[in-house]
């Protein structure tokens, strides 16, 4: 049960997650599940849920961190296009595993979400979006779309009211950068999975040329909280400008990886320490990765962060997605960020020039540093080229795929030193 009292809130996605066989509906409306809707449907309209949400300060749980309420306000009303709302089920972001959870565990919620989203943005067709990976949670899911129709919770006029909504799955191909949202609807209307140019964005015109709401899995599971006890409440937990509780994917060297749903703001000692069981060797981390693979890494220095949009960014990184990947003394630095560069030239679409040609002289220049067939001058190369990636290209994979090295150069001059030629030639 979720406590009206916001300093009392131990977790609102994953309240009730815990609790066995909470995709089946009869037991999910035993713990609450649609409890609330009838009150939306009946009570509330679109402007109304808009201004909770705005007051809520939810911002966008998948990577950008977007108000919410914002850009469900951008979308037009007096428009004979339909509005679409789509579900960023695709969780490709290295070190994110949340999602999942939230889709295979506790699925009604995320239904009960995009009604209500769905409502207040006067949606007749919704879709959820999902990595083509999650094969468990898209049955599991569909299973939990079944359900919610034969109940009336979905389909015509639901719960007898005049409100209709269809939601249908569909699964991509795994291609990390449909994650993007213009990606994503490129992929949903059957072509390659590539992001558009923006403007125009997707709230004025996405899906099939209309406007078009592509919200992520744990801020659509957050909807139902806000609007049952209010934005305000809502907007009490965690600190200004970062509102409300966020999962937080922690991996890598702590004893116990895993999903930890915390108040916004939560210094990233205390989670480590108090909920992930403390590091595995060592007392600071060596490298914290706190917004997922992509972000700009930190050093122990910032062992006591608070997890909070504006606070990482004055550390010199980004929330993301939430995904906090930590890496003790033992991690071997350029190892790793060769293998991410691995990933993001794999995962480039191929459009832009930087990204296309640049993702791939990275990783090329990355294995010959592992193998120990770099001058100094190599490095020199590598630093400027992956400057020359940000803000060159259609989205923001570039810019990713030069975050870990730009971050490794920074951080750890001598460590990457000691890889090259020279060093391998005088030291053995
Ligand atoms: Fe594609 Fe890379 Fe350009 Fe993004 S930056 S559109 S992934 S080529």
């Amino acid at each position: 049960m979720i406590s009206s009292d916001p300093s009392k809130v131990t977790a609102i996605c994953f309240d009730r997650i815990n609790i066995p066989n909470m995709h089946i509906l009869d037991v999910a409306k035993k713990y609450g599940a649609y409890a609330f809707l009838p009150t939306v449907l009946q009570e509330m309209d679109g402007p109304k849920i808009i201004s909770e949400v705005k007051t809520s300060g939810l911002r966008g749980r998948g990577g950008a961190g977007f108000p919410t309420g914002l850009k469900w306000s951008f979308v037009p009303r007096n428009t004979n296009k339909p509005t679409y709302l789509l579900c960023n089920a695709d969780e490709g972001e290295p070190g994110t595993f949340k999602d999942r959870d939230l889709l295979r565990l506790d699925p009604h919620l995320l239904i009960e979400g995009m009604i209500m989203a769905g409502f207040a943005l006067n949606v007749r067709d919704a879709y959820i979006y999902i990595r083509g990976e999650f094969l468990h949670e898209a049955n599991v899911i569909n299973a939990a779309i079944a359900e919610a129709y034969a109940a009336g919770l979905l389909g015509e006029r639901i719960l007898g009211t005049n409100y209709s909504l269809d939601l249908t799955v569909h699964r991509g191909a795994g291609a990390y950068i449909c994650g993007e949202e213009t990606a994503l609807i490129e992929s949903l209307e059957g072509r390659a999975g590539r992001p558009r140019f923006k403007p125009p964005f997707p709230a004025v015109e996405g899906f099939y040329q209309s406007p078009t709401v592509v919200n992520n899995v744990e801020s659509l599971t957050t909807i139902p909280a806000i609007l049952e006890h209010g934005g305000n409440w809502h907007s009490q937990i965690g600190v200004p400008n970062s509102t409300g509780m966020k999962i937080f994917s922690v991996s890598g060297h702590v004893n116990k990886p895993g999903n930890y749903e915390v108040p916004m703001g939560m210094p990233l000692h205390v989670l480590i320490e108090e909920y992930c069981g403390g590091l595995q060797h060592g007392d600071v981390p060596k490298v914290i990765i706190p917004g997922g693979s992509s972000t700009p890494w930190l050093g122990p220095e910032h062992y006591d962060v608070p997890m909070a949009y504006d606070e990482l960014h004055k550390a010199g990184s980004m929330l993301g997605s939430g995904a906090v990947i930590i890496m003790d003394e033992t991690a071997d630095v350029v190892a790793i960020t060769r293998r991410l560069s691995h990933f993001y030239a794999h995962e480039s679409c191929g459009q832009c020039t930087p990204c296309r040609e640049g993702t791939g002289w990275l990783e090329r220049v990355m294995l010959r540093l592992e193998a120990g067939r770099c001058n100094a001058q190599d490095l020199v190369v590598l630093e400027e080229a992956s400057r020359h990636m940000d803000g060159r290209t259609i989205c923001a994979l570039a810019a990713g795929a030069a975050a870990p090295i730009l971050s490794l150069l920074k951080m750890f001059p001598d460590e990457v030193r000691s890889y090259l030629t020279e060093s391998k030639v005088g030291g053995g």
